[in-house]
């Protein structure tokens, strides 16, 4: 829902501390091959992509990753539209990978762009591409994680030493092999309170120290955590993730 959460009053929602402002959860991975050509790959575009594209300075999308179709992490989708352009002159659309259930609700959702009805000229230049258990972008690969959330099956990723896994609430025995060995986890933790779709803080504790990364940020954090207090309870190698943070990976 991001934080401040509409409607709401409590401390978090009222916090003076900027880590209590989150938007809508997104990753941004960006590297440099050959080191004068930048690549970037976006996790989910939610309802602020915008802005936290902005925020970024991103000026171009080599491809998109989406975990699942909910609204938080699809709506702001059309927002790719003066990126798309930038990336059809280079050569061709944006490519954006997502399972088959996900690629049936961003049709239904995209209806104007992905129809092959649509008619509107200048929509988005992108093109919906089933996920592959390993996708390659620009020479990068990244392993699609299957994950559940409550009874829907979404996915995360894994690049390099590096694993994304956010609106888990359990991750299947054979999954846990395919994060082996990450050094930076990102996993999401919605609140203490247990919700039916959604890991519980406790939870996303106890598999950050199973998989045992080098370094755990917890994100889709709810407003019923508060940044400093949360951190204060965390194992030292585990922090609240908060909007722009930026966390070296290698790939
Ligand atoms: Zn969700
Ligand atoms: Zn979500």
């Amino acid at each position: 829902m991001g934080a401040p959460t509409l409607g709401c009053s409590c401390a978090v929602c009222n916090s003076a501390d900027p880590h209590d402002r989150r938007l809508r959860p997104s990753v941004l991975l960006r590297w440099h091959q050959p080191a004068a050509v930048e690549h970037a790959v976006v996790i989910d575009t939610g309802p602020d992509f915008r802005e936290q594209a902005l925020r970024e300075r991103l000026t171009r999308v080599d491809a998109v990753l989406y975990t699942h179709a909910h609204a938080d992490h699809i709506l702001g989708m059309d927002d790719l539209r003066p990126l798309s352009f930038i990336a059809e002159r280079r050569g061709g659309p944006i490519p954006l990978y997502a399972d088959p259930e996900a690629i049936k609700v961003l049709e239904q959702v995209f209806s104007y762009t992905f129809s092959p009805q649509a008619t509107y000229p200048t929509r988005a230049r992108v093109q919906l591409a089933p996920l592959a258990d390993r996708t390659t972008v620009h020479d990068v690969e990244f392993v699609r994680i299957p994950l559940l959330h409550g009874q829907l099956p979404i996915v995360g990723f894994r690049f390099g030493n590096a694993a994304y896994m956010t609106d888990v609430s359990a991750i299947p025995e054979p999954s846990f092999v395919l994060i082996d060995g990450v050094e930076v986890l990102v996993v999401s933790a919605l609140r203490h309170t247990p919700h039916p779709s959604h890991s519980t803080l406790e939870q996303s504790v106890a598999w950050a120290k199973r998989i045992g990364a080098r370094q755990t940020w917890f994100t889709h954090i709810a407003h019923d955590l508060g940044h400093e207090e949360t951190n204060h309870s965390l194992p030292e190698n585990m922090r609240l993730a908060y909007d722009g943070l930026s966390v070296p990976v290698t790939l």
